[in-house]
């Protein structure tokens, strides 16, 4: 509570006091010759007011140092403040508050404040404004400020017009710095201190700084803004041009590219594409907007970008490497086939054990068609858990069908290796690499060459497709190849692949597969029980051995399904058929006469001038009934029934053994230039090549030019060299197998091939076929013949004699 003897500020001796009620004002400080609103909300400046009013109207203005404090004392408010008068009555609000219009007039400073009743009333000195002279230098201070103020108001357009109008004729310059003051954007402490200012060069120089330093804020101001709105335009253009360029692209019909390649952008985006594949699509994306989305350079380069999106680059699945897992698959699967198992599994191990597996030989499945290779191949990709592509080399001559054709024309495509991979949804997928022997090569490259390099751990990291045009790592994949036969297979290829031997089936294992396998899995599919497709043991072997005619069991599966099918059609045909069983004569109804009936061998019965051999052909084991004439001629040799070039040139060593032993033989030595020789294969459409025929060819021929018969009961196989010996052959288990199933009693087989027949017999029984091996050409001779027409020479006066011999043999031979 402020009172009368509250503070007491030294008073000059000369000056005149005047005592007005107080108004304290808060946030407000007000200037001389101001007109301005006040609302007057504490009691004690009400009583002021009302006291002011009912007397002269005239109060004693001045702020607080505080705003907060309510009831302030003398330190709590500036003693500098003005005289003002209250223009009009005064309007009381709702809340009990005054609102009173005040015109200030000159500045004072109070030097005491004490309470008069209910208000508080101020002593006060008038502050007479000093150095209000004409001096030039406060025009030219004036003038400065008015400048000043002038450009304040051009940038501040909140200024008053007439004002400006006003301060340029102004005579009082005191009085209109003040007003300058007023209607300037200065803080609460800027006023105050202008207000305390009753020097007028000083308070000109005060005001003039800080207006120069609104103005400058202001052009400060003004830049930033005018940067901004450049900014803005900027934007505003480019957002106009592309709106623009859409509405160009919509005309052109190239809206619907914009949104694709957007969803291009983004779909890739997605797939963390390796940098390099990144930068490239990038690239052909920016190029494909340039583009009219219908010419044919927009088509390739989007098929490009699809093939880049197609490929897997990271996805990966993870190996189960459990021997029990892939033995329960491999056996669940597949019948038999025992040593292959044993070699996937063995491989699957090793695989565990090392990681660095993916260098290992490259396994290759090698086996005539149908004895499932594929299947096995598949039943690896399931042990492990990864996904199966297989790709067919059969019939590729070309090296971009494995590395792509360069993206020169539409169509262009990547190779078969790239294609797989998209097929894959990993980057370590069981890629099969089906017939790998059936590859040829012409003019436009070498394909072995190039699947050399996909299988090339050192090379296969960084694999280039022509088409793609980018490394792909393929250094994941697990290649798997199969073979019909792996004398076909390029040397370098053969080099990098272990083999695993598949062999044909006996009838038996066919029927056993078919029982454990091929019929339950075929019923499933077809939608048929167990119970109502019924077929016996003996009907199922007539299949086998009449129907088909396989190494594996691909026809026969063929035929058990048609067999099911056309049971299904008897089951729907007619209601009352729950079953049905397939009986020999509705083999013949649905299968037609039997296909294959094999020309039974007329085993007993020796023949003049007919051997037996055994074959390996791509489909498997067969025999092969070499027949040989011999007429009075002139020495030409003929072959016929699609002979290859090896066969041709066994035929010639073996008459060159002939011609050598003609005389042990008893035949003329000359046979060779007084008859012509015909030696012919039957199934002339079958090609047939290979040197094992060679000691048949050889015994058809002693026994055409002997008259001797050979034994019918008996198969031979073997290569035959100019001296008469013996050599290996390939295929022995499918001759062997063969010779079984035609009902042969005895084989003749090369010595060499001895070792080999022990795996041999484990693998398939040989009961029933005795074996017998020969060294050479005289002892096949022995054993072919019922009657040996080889009569060694005496060794002493062996001239003369043989000369006689020979002599009369010669008669015999005629
Ligand atoms: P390949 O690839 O050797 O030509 P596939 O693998 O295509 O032969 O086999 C042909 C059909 O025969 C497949 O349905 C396969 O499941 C079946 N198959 C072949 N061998 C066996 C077997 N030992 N056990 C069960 N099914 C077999």
């Amino acid at each position: 509570m402020v009172t009368k003897e509250t503070h007491i500020q030294p008073q000059p001796a000369f000056e005149t006091f005047h005592t007005l009620p107080l108004l304290p004002l808060k946030n407000v400080v007000i200037l001389p010759k101001s007109i301005i609103p006040i609302v007057v909300g504490r009691d004690i400046s009400i009583h002021a007011v009302e006291y002011a009013l009912k007397t002269d109207r005239l109060l004693f203005i001045t702020a607080q140092k505080d705003q907060r404090i309510e009831n302030p004392t003398i330190d709590d408010l500036f003693a500098c403040g003005t005289t003002a008068v209250i223009l009009q009555e005064p309007v009381r609000m709702p809340n009990g508050a005054l609102k009173i219009l005040v015109e200030s007039t000159s500045r004072a400073r109070m030097h005491e404040m004490f309470m008069t009743g209910s208000f508080i009333s101020a002593n006060f000195t008038s502050l007479p404004t000093d150095g209000n002279e004409d001096t030039t230098e406060l025009w030219a201070l004036w003038r400065n400020l008015r400048r000043l103020y002038l450009d304040y108001t051009k940038l501040d357009e909140r200024a008053p017009a007439n004002l400006v109008e006003h301060i340029r004729i102004v005579a009082d310059i005191d009085g209109a710095v003040d007003t300058i003051a007023v209607h300037s954007n200065l803080s609460f402490e800027e006023r105050q201190s202008i207000l305390e200012l009753s020097d007028l060069s000083k308070r000109i120089a005060t005001l003039a700084r800080i207006l120069q330093r609104e103005v400058d804020i202001m052009h400060a101001e003004l830049r930033i803004r005018g940067h901004v709105q450049t900014q803005i335009e900027q934007n505003q253009r480019e957002y106009y041009l592309t709106e623009q360029i859409k509405a160009i692209q919509k005309e052109l019909g190239r809206e619907d590219q914009a949104a694709e390649i957007e969803e291009l952008r983004r779909k890739l985006e997605k797939l963390n594409l390796p940098t390099e594949a990144q930068k490239r699509v990038d690239k052909e994306l920016r190029r494909l907007e340039q583009m009219p989305p219908l010419s044919s350079e927009a088509s390739v380069s989007r098929h490009y970008i699809e093939w880049i999106m197609g490929l897997p680059w990271h996805t990966k699945s993870e190996d189960t490497i459990s021997i029990n897992h892939a033995e329960k698959i491999l056996s669940s699967n597949h019948a038999g086939l025992t040593k292959a198992k044993e070699r996937i599994i063995e491989f699957i191990a090793a695989k565990k054990f090392s990681k660095k597996l993916d260098r290992s030989p490259i396994l290759c499945l090698a086996g005539p068609p149908g004895v499932g290779k594929t299947s096995l191949a598949k039943s690896i990709s399931d042990a492990l858990g990864r996904d199966f592509i297989r790709i067919s080399l059969g019939g590729i001559r070309d090296e971009a069908e494995i590395r792509g054709h360069r993206r020169t024309y539409i169509g262009a495509l990547p190779g078969k290796i790239i294609q797989a991979m998209r097929k894959a949804n990993t980057i370590n997928p069981v890629i099969l690499l089906d017939e790998i022997d059936k590859m040829s090569r012409d003019v436009h490259g070498d394909p072995a060459a190039a699947l050399l390099e996909v299988l090339d751990p050192e090379q296969n990291k960084t694999f280039m497709d022509h088409f793609l045009d980018l490394e792909y790592d393929l250094s994941q994949v697990m290649f798997i190849a199969t073979a019909n036969m792996i004398d076909n297979i390029p040397y370098p290829l053969f080099d990098r692949l272990e083999i695993i031997n598949l062999s044909g089936y006996t009838d038996q294992e066919k029927m056993d597969i078919a029982r454990a396998f091929l019929i339950p899995r075929n019923l499933k599919e077809h939608d048929l029980k167990t119970t109502q497709f019924n077929i016996e043991d003996t009907v199922l072997a007539t299949i086998v051995d009449q129907y088909t005619k396989e190494a594996g069991v691909r026809q026969l599966e063929r035929v058990l399904t048609k067999l099911m099918r056309k049971a299904i059609q008897a089951i729907l045909a007619d209601t009352k058929i729950k079953a049905v069983e397939i009986t020999p004569e509705r083999i013949i109804e649905w299968l037609g006469n039997p296909i294959f009936k094999k020309t039974a061998l007329d085993t007993e019965k020796a023949h003049v001038g007919l051997a037996t051999g055994l074959a390996w052909t791509e489909v498997g084991g067969d025999i092969l009934e070499i027949e040989t004439s011999v007429l009075p001629g002139k020495g030409t040799v003929t072959l016929t029934g699609q002979l290859g070039d090896v066969m041709q040139e066994s035929a010639q060593a073996a008459l060159s053994y002939i011609r050598s032993r003609a005389e042990e033989l008893g035949i003329k030595p000359s046979f060779h230039t007084s008859k012509d020789i015909h030696i012919h294969i039957p199934e002339g459409a079958t090609p047939k090549d290979g040197p094992s025929a060679g000691i048949t060819i050889c015994t058809a021929l002693i026994s055409a030019l002997t008259h001797k018969p050979s034994r019918g009961d008996i198969a031979m196989t073997g290569e035959i060299t100019l001296r008469g010996r013996v050599l290996a052959i390939g295929g022995l288990k499918e001759k062997l197998l063969a010779a079984k199933q035609h009902g042969l009693k005895t084989v003749i087989i090369p010595q060499e091939n001895e070792s080999e027949l022990k795996d041999t017999r484990k693998e398939i029984s040989l009961d029933g076929l005795d074996i017998v091996f020969a060294k050479t050409m005289d002892e096949v001779i022995a054993f072919a013949f019922m009657q040996n027409p080889l009569t060694p020479l005496k060794p002493t006066k062996a001239k003369k004699k043989t000369k006689k011999k020979k002599s009369s043999q010669q008669k015999a031979g005629k």
